[in-house]
């Protein structure tokens, strides 16, 4: 792991980069304990895992006032697990998924906040809702059979390139449906206000395309082992 000195420098220098009014989650994913310690100890308190496991053992063992978000694909089976833990599942990326989240909330009595992940990147491997999957669920208002699921916005990723022109179509392409389903779908939707796109490499293309959100791993913690 790199040293926390240059954990706490790595975020003060992203935090000095980053607009006002965008929030930053540290993606903490396969990093160890000592290195949320650090970044929790530098004024960090929100954090991205995505491994179920992994997420309820660093929760347990680190301050209770950290918040967490999941931003991983969530197989049905972690689901009861994985409820009441987070304040965001930002990685739903079916309606089965969906209404599972739904169901084990109710069942837990909470109410759970959740982000939609839209596909928009040219990749067969990316987990998601297509944009014509999500414009249908919004357009036929299937969401409306949600009782404990709070939505909250979308996810999106863009595709794994150099080419940044590609990546600036695939965030705006996102940041449009966003629009539109906020806008336009499902305007009585209160909470839908959350568009989380970019990682290290590409944040600063996100935001300008309209992200609100960032989540990044690498440039605050170093590599992933
Ligand atoms: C790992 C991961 C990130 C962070 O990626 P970095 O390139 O390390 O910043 C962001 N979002 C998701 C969904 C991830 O899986």
């Amino acid at each position: 792991m790199v040293s926390p000195l240059d954990i706490s420098q790595n975020l003060s220098r992203l935090k000095s980069m980053v607009p006002a009014g965008i929030e930053l989650v540290a993606v903490s994913k396969f990093q160890p304990i000592e290195a949320v310690k650090a970044a929790y100890e530098a004024g960090q308190s929100l954090f991205g895992e995505s491994r179920v496991q992994e997420l309820i053992e660093k929760e347990k063992a680190l301050p209770a006032d950290i918040r967490w978000h999941f931003i991983g694909h969530l197989q049905t089976n972690k689901v009861k697990a994985l409820i009441g833990k987070t304040v965001l599942i930002e990685s739903v990326d079916s309606e089965r998924l969906l209404s599972l989240i739904d169901k084990e909330s109710a069942s837990a009595g909470i109410d759970t906040r959740v982000l939609l992940q839209v596909h928009v990147a040219t990749e067969e491997t990316k987990f998601g809702f297509s944009p014509d999957e999500l414009l249908e669920f919004f357009r036929e208002k299937r969401y409306k059979e949600l009782a404990r699921v709070k939505l909250c916005g979308l996810m999106a990723m863009a595709t794994n390139t150099a080419d940044m022109e590609k990546v600036r179509t695939d965030f705006g392409r996102a940041s449009e449906l966003f629009r539109e389903i906020s806008l336009h779908l499902a305007p009585e939707l209160e909470d839908f206000k959350i568009l989380s796109m970019g990682m290290s490499e590409d944040w600063p293309i996100a935001v300008e395309e309209g992200a609100n959100l960032i989540r990044i791993g690498s440039a605050i913690f170093g590599a992933r082992y």
